[in-house]
């Protein structure tokens, strides 16, 4: 029998990266869960509560700090994000492998309080390109770009406290999400993951 825990995969990549288009196709294998987090910034237009985050709003996130619910959080931009522990905790012992979206903060964190956990930065192939991507887009005002351009070069500057590096270079996201299967294969081979390798060969075990 392999690991029977899933893993816990912190996938963190500035804007640009094509997050969602890799997370999208990891996620239309059962295999791999999503957590969805809790915020207390407002919801955008389009998103809905319990989908794309569970919206709180201050004093119910501090309850939800104060009583341990949250695996990790982190204040980011003036609002509250996290990740609430009791859902992300039954999709690991289900074997599932869970992927938390966060930021490099919040990664850390994470990284902390589960050493197991497995951190992929995804980033486009170069900022030159993903400046190009951001631009290309046309729906952000040339203040937010500039803004989200200067926060690439804090979480980029944080590269090293994260496992793997991953890029997603242009039309390639199928290969993006490859490398994370990969990633993903490997790291559940580890022997420091299958304990009594030995006991259970033994074991007659179907
Ligand atoms: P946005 O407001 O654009 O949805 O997210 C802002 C940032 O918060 C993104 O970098 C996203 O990855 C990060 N984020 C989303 N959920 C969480 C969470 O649960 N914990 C942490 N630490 N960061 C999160």
């Amino acid at each position: 029998m392999p690991t029977e825990n899933g893993l816990l995969l912190v996938v963190s990549g500035p804007a640009g990266s094509g997050k969602g288009t890799v997370l999208a196709e990891l996620l239309a294998d059962p295999a791999f869960a999503y957590s969805v987090s809790a915020t207390t910034r407002a919801p955008r237009p389009g998103e809905a509560d319990g989908v794309n985050y569970y919206f709180l709003d201050r004093a119910a996130f501090e309850a939800r700090i104060a009583n341990d619910d949250m695996l990790e959080y982190t204040e980011y931009c003036g609002n509250y994000y996290g990740t609430p522990r009791a859902e992300a905790e039954a999709v690991l012992a289900s074997g599932r492998n869970l992927i938390l979206e966060i930021e490099v903060e919040g990664a850390a964190n994470v990284k902390r309080r589960y050493p197991g956990a497995v951190s992929v930065m995804l980033l486009p192939p170069s900022f030159a390109v993903q400046e190009a991507r951001l631009r290309g887009r046309g729906t952000e005002t040339e203040e937010k770009i500039r803004a989200r351009l200067a926060r690439t070069r804090e979480e980029v500057a944080k590269v090293e406290d994260y496992d793997y590096v991953v890029y997603n270079r242009d039309g390639c996201a199928h290969a993006a999400a490859e490398d994370i299967r990969a990633i993903v294969r490997a790291e559940r081979a580890r022997l420091a993951r299958n304990a009594d390798v030995a006991t259970r060969y033994f074991a007659n075990e179907e």
